[in-house]
């Protein structure tokens, strides 16, 4: 069957993705099952989506009775799931409303139209450029493959949407020198993902607000990959003690079910009134009861400072790794959103674990990523680190 089903997905699925020779059937806590049986550790987690693992016996009892109840209905009528959604994120954020989408990107398109139409409003037509960072991710539609700022995502699309500018990472003095008039936000991801797991420099996003504060442009978080306690706080911005104007979340909001929801401060969500914006499924109560039950969990079940503490574990042993390999060039991240850096292609590694019952993720060729549930036990880590450590091994040896 497992042969058929991939020789058949061959056939008709779009070929966007590169996909590992696996057909995966079931999952439990940090477990996946596939057709044939084999089990592995999932350290992917759907990319930081599924903080709280696979089957979670409360979440999926949330969404059998939500399903029995109601699944859909329009956004021309309340209902309750929703907008207890909603005042949580209001209660345990700098934002005081929500607008629900479906996605990442669609969350960045949310953001970017309304920090658009809050100068707009204002009538300063002409202030609609927003100024991100060179090796960025905000998503694949039109508008959010114009704000990542890497060539080969971009390749093959243009024209791009005009009104994007970039400047590296981690660089006070090059937004200084950018950010002006007519800039009307700076978007940035507190910790690069998919970029590369690129902390920021301990006070560049204060400096950023700083900025932001003289020039008049908003700024906008896009945390979507590092928020819901990914980082070890519930949203990374936290650790700097900065605070957006704008905040953009999906991936881990409903542990896998597909939500995105951009927040926003009184002052600029102002800016969205009936008609400006829209989306037919955004907030449906389904998946709103499902991000709720996602929410309570991860707070009141201490979750994000369980997976603080794993995350320090995990990085002190990927640091002993690296003493003991050359191959490892550096060790970074925050939280469980961890990076190995090699000196040497990613694939091998990632097929090596994968062999060995561990799913773990590359990304910009030598980067590898570790992003499991937020739930993740010491065993099961230490397991990774041994099969890790023979990989290595190997590796430096043929080198
Ligand atoms: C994954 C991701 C997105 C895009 O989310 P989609 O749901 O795939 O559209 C945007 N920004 C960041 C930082 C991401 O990690």
């Amino acid at each position: 069957m497992t042969a058929e089903i991939m020789q058949q997905a061959e056939q008709v699925i779009a070929k966007t993705y590169q996909r590992f020779p696996v057909v995966l059937e079931t999952g439990s806590g940090c477990t996946l099952v596939d057709t044939s049986g084999r089990r592995f550790i999932d350290f992917v987690a759907g990319i930081a989506v599924c903080n709280l693992g696979h089957a979670h016996e409360g979440i999926t009892r949330a969404v059998i009775r939500q399903a029995q109840a109601l699944w859909h209905v329009s956004n021309l009528y309340y209902t309750v799931p929703q907008v207890e959604l909603a005042a949580w994120l209001v209660a345990h954020s700098f934002a005081d409303r929500v607008f629900f989408c479906n996605s990442g990107a669609e969350a960045n398109e949310a953001a970017i139209k309304l920090a658009r139409k809050y100068f707009y409003d204002r009538g300063e037509k002409g202030r609609f450029t927003i100024v991100a960072m060179e090796q960025s991710f905000h998503g694949r539609t039109m508008a959010t493959l114009s704000a990542t700022g890497q060539s080969k995502i971009r390749k093959g699309f243009d024209p791009v949407l005009p009104g994007f500018e970039f400047v590296p990472f981690n660089d006070i003095q090059a937004l200084r020198d950018k950010v002006g008039s007519s800039t009307c936000a700076v978007l940035v991801e507190p910790v690069q993902g998919e970029g590369g797991v690129r902390c920021p420099d301990a006070d560049y996003l204060k400096a950023m607000r700083q900025i932001c504060d003289e020039t008049g442009a908003l700024l906008i978080f896009d945390e979507i990959q590092t928020g819901m306690g990914r980082t070890g706080r519930l949203f990374a911005h936290e650790h700097f003690k900065v605070q957006p104007d704008i905040m953009t979340l999906a991936k881990a909001l409903a542990n896998g079910l597909p939500i995105g929801a951009m927040l926003a401060s009184e002052k600029v969500a102002g800016a969205f009134g009936p008609g400006a914006h829209a989306s037919t499924f955004g907030g449906t109560p389904l998946v709103s009861a499902a991000a709720l039950e996602v929410c309570r969990t991860l707070v009141d079940n201490h979750v994000i400072e369980q997976g603080r503490k794993s995350g320090e574990y995990f990085r002190e042993k990927l640091e002993a790794l690296q003493k003991r390999h050359d191959c490892v060039v550096e060790v970074r991240g925050l939280g469980l959103l961890l990076a190995m850096e090699l000196n040497i292609a990613g694939k091998s590694i990632v097929d090596g674990c994968m062999q060995r019952g561990f799913l773990i993720n590359c990304i910009q060729e030598k980067i590898l990523r570790f992003v499991p549930p937020l739930i993740i036990s010491r065993e099961e880590i230490d397991a990774l680190m041994g099969c890790l450590d023979e990989l290595l091994g190997a590796d430096t040896a043929v080198a």
